[in-house]
């Protein structure tokens, strides 16, 4: 068989611990066989990274400007455990924050649905993708604690000099203060990051605030929002078929509940922080949610949602088998190899993207699946295999579609 052409390469960044392990089997297994795979490959594996004073992370993000779509592996974020463990130089940035930062990206996570894992809520059906605005808001607060009786207020000092003042309160007893801020510049990509995304997945977009309590801060939101929609967006919304639509957040939350799933919800930072891992949660499982960093200059990064799944990768280094779930890391590769195919006008690509996620859910489908899922499944005759096991029946799926 000829194995299927690439014109332009991938962005490639390897990762962590057990992750990475699947990452080089899925290669292995499901990718090398059937694809001529081209890929420019970064090595963001935690030793990489310390070694490189973590360049390699900003390597790897500015190359994707280039290219367009890259693919990447769970990585450590370090925390004071993982210095001592790595003897690391510095305890360095989460590369997911970096890499953020540099493409100026919004996070979009959907679940993989799959017969015999059922959402909790009855009436889903489709996937409900949830965008979180990744700036500001709660996450770049300054806050004091108010000893006692005394007045707050924000004062602007303009670079001119002249300033105004808003009172927060005047305290009679002790209590606590919090300022908050956003940027227009990244409520603006984020709003277009969103409505990009709705018009490439072809899914309606929502977006919610509590713009009736937060006349200035949360309406400035929804301003920006509908100045971009009307102005960039509408046309081309109309054309495909697509809403936009801006509800409260309260509305918004009943109404996820009661739908049927099929849109992207967008959230402010901290409702999406929240929300995300509600609506993962009631989709049945974090091993089966997909996320994808996409620019507001339509850059793309495909991840899977979970980390490096660290408990396992301790296992597995004392010798033992572990089940761990690869779905999110392949429905990463195939969202990557589909847009790249997509991209370079290779239906050849874009359909092996779609026979590897049949595949992947067609193993699980006919009960065959890793341990996380055998725990929720509702499927009768479930074999629950290693993730090695697991791999080889996706490709023999493979094998038998191609
Ligand atoms: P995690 O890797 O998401 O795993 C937490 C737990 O969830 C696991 O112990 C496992 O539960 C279950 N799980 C997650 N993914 C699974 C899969 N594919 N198959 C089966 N079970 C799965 O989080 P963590 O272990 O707390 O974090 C490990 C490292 O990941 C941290 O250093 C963190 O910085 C990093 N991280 C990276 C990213 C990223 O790169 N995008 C995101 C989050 C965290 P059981 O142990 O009960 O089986
Ligand atoms: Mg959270």
């Amino acid at each position: 068989m000829d194995k299927i052409r690439m014109t332009t390469p991938l962005v490639e960044m390897d990762g962590d611990e057990m992750t990475r392990i699947l990452w080089q089997m899925i290669k292995d297994e499901l990718l090398l066989p059937f694809v001529d795979l081209k890929t420019e490959y970064y090595d963001l594996g935690l030793k990489k990274r310390d070694e490189t004073d973590d360049q390699i992370t900003v390597d790897a993000a500015e190359v994707t400007k280039k290219y367009g779509v890259a693919v990447k592996c769970a990585t450590i974020t370090p925390n004071a455990a993982r210095v001592k463990e790595y003897g690391l130089k510095e305890m360095w940035k989460s590369p997911n924050g970096t890499i953020r930062a540099i493409l100026d990206g919004t996070v979009f996570r959907a679940p993989i649905i799959v017969k015999g894992i059922e959402p909790y809520v009855k009436t889903w059906k489709k996937p409900i993708t949830l965008a979180r605005h990744a700036y500001g808001d709660v996450y770049k607060a300054s806050e004091m604690q108010i000893p006692g009786a005394g007045k707050v207020e924000l004062v602007y000092t303009a670079e001119n000099g002249e300033q105004s003042f808003v009172t927060v309160h005047e305290f009679q007893g002790p209590g606590v203060v919090q300022g908050m801020h956003n940027l227009d510049s990244s409520i603006e990509s984020f709003a277009k990051s969103c409505f990009q995304y709705a018009l490439d997945t072809k899914q309606d977009l929502w977006f919610a605030t509590k713009d009736t309590i937060s006349k200035k801060y949360d309406h400035h939101f929804k301003d920006i929002f509908q100045e971009i929609y009307d102005a960039q967006y509408k046309a081309a919304f109309e054309a495909a078929g697509l809403t936009y639509f801006y509800t409260l957040i309260d509305d918004a939350v009943a109404r996820v509940i009661k739908s049927e799933g099929g849109f992207i919800w967008a959230c402010k930072n901290y409702d999406g922080d929240v929300m995300s891992d509600l609506v993962a949660t009631a989709f049945g499982s974090l091993a089966m949610m997909t996320s994808v960093l996409v620019s507001p200059q339509g850059y793309y990064e495909y991840e899977a949602a979970h980390g490096t799944v660290q408990r396992h990768y301790y296992r597995h280094l004392e010798g033992k088998e572990t089940s761990t779930n690869p779905i999110a890391t392949i429905f990463a590769w195939s969202g990557a190899l589909r847009k790249r195919g997509e991209l370079d006008d290779l239906p050849e690509l874009v359909r092996f993207a779609d026979v590897l996620e049949q595949a992947s859910l067609t193993t699980i489908e006919s009960g065959k699946m890793t341990k996380d899922l055998a725990l929720i499944t509702e499927l009768p005759d479930v074999t629950v295999l290693n993730s090695a096991d697991f791999i080889r029946e996706i490709r023999a799926e493979i094998e038998k579609s191609l």
